[in-house]
């Protein structure tokens, strides 16, 4: 079999040892899997036999994890629940009470409350700042992970991962990236000596805004510590749901590709436009393209509410990554809970519009665009 990224990510295959030789990967849609007598029972507890508990562990959702690996180029993968909960297990899998995280200023507003609010609760001392100046200066005494995104959510700052993981390694400390903007088909952090690789699987590795899943990819020793937590915390993903994220990787690069070009075309096309006083669209992420994600502001040029009314078939959602064009509005919902100074300091204004292009023709989503410009321009 071809090692290409397009051959991997359609092959998508469990190892299968018997049964009927069905082309596609049944789902193993059980809370729990059976035994011959006790001494398989004692097999599953010594290695012998794989699953006894779907929370513990089940094909479809092992398939899921080792599917990513494969694509993030890292030894093993594990599934989950949901991306915060692969966020959440991946950096309890690093640290504990006592430690201390340094964390990137401008994180996906789920992520910045859960270190805030949740990983302090447990003891865990976490710093936001920001990665582009005062990275080095943050590290401590306790300080054992460096936390961010490949590519920065809503206004799309590309991360330096090989500076990050060359301060990290500088001062023996381990490093988390969430890779959901990008995917594996636009950067590899694995590649480039990132510990851990976080996904929200609900985005673009599923592709159809209809399931919600998590994955983590990254080194073994890590990833078994994920999976226990991930075991003992319940945040397990449904069988199901991960057999439907496999179909949806199976396609990730096929939609990836025409995401990207399409988002290139509307940057392009909204840059000139009279009613946008600014576009955030990355200058470079990879040689595949420069991510999927439009980011505009509005706030001096237009009517942010008469926008949000005209646009026609494109829908306004409080997610991204799905194969529709949607809009969403970070400052009324994924960054609602931000500190008011920090959404300033960031630049998440009351104009700011993050779209997420699909899959359609470029020409449809430029010029239903443009024309809830014209009517939203003051
Ligand atoms: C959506 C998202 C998450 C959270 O994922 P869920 O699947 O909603 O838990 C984390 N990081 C980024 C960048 C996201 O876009």
């Amino acid at each position: 079999m071809g090692q290409g990224f397009d051959t991997k990510s359609v092959h998508v295959t469990m190892k299968r040892k018997e049964g009927t030789p069905t082309k596609v990967t049944p789902i193993h849609q059980t809370s729990a899997f059976t035994f011959q007598n006790l001494e398989d029972i004692e097999n599953f507890y010594n290695g012998e036999r794989e699953y006894l508990y779907t929370r513990v562990g089940n094909p479809n959702t092992d398939e899921l994890g080792q599917a990513v690996a494969k694509l993030e180029t890292a030894p093993t993968g594990l599934a989950t629940s949901s991306g915060l909960s692969a966020i959440m297990v991946g950096i309890l899998s690093i640290a504990q009470a006592g430690d201390h995280i340094v964390a990137s200023e401008d994180l996906y507003g789920g992520t910045y409350e859960l270190l805030a609010n949740e990983l302090t609760s447990f003891g865990i001392e976490v710093s936001f700042v920001s990665f582009k100046n005062d990275l080095e200066n943050a590290i401590k005494e306790n300080t054992v992970l460096l936390y961010t995104e490949s590519i920065t959510n809503p206004l799309l700052r590309v991360e330096n991962l090989e500076k990050i993981v060359e301060i990290a390694n500088k001062h023996n400390l381990k490093t988390m990236v969430d890779n959901t903007f990008a995917t594996p088909y636009l950067v590899q952090p694995y590649r480039l000596g990132v510990n851990l690789v976080a996904h929200s699987a609900t985005k673009y590795l599923g592709g159809h805004s209809d399931i919600t899943a998590g994955v983590l990819a990254g080194d073994e020793e890590l990833i078994a510590k994920a999976k226990t937590k991930t075991v003992n915390l319940g945040s397990n993903l449904s069988p199901f749901e991960a057999w439907l994220t496999v179909r949806g990787l199976k396609t990730l690069s096929v939609r990836m590709e025409r995401h990207v070009k399409n988002a290139a075309k509307l940057a392009e096309a909204l840059a000139e436009h009279p009613a946008v006083d600014r576009v955030y669209y990355p200058e470079y992420v990879s040689e595949q393209g420069n991510g999927a994600i439009v980011t505009i502001d509005i706030t001096n040029k237009a009517d942010i509410s008469t926008f949000f009314e005209s646009l026609d078939w494109i829908k306004i959602v409080a997610t991204l990554a799905g194969v529709e064009t949607t809009v969403s509005y970070p400052i009324g919902t994924s960054h609602r809970n931000l500190p008011e100074l920090s959404q300033q300091a960031l630049g998440i204004t009351k104009g700011l519009i993050r779209i997420s292009v699909g899959i359609e023709d470029a020409a449809d989503i430029i010029s239903t665009m443009k024309q809830a410009l014209d009517q939203a321009k003051k």
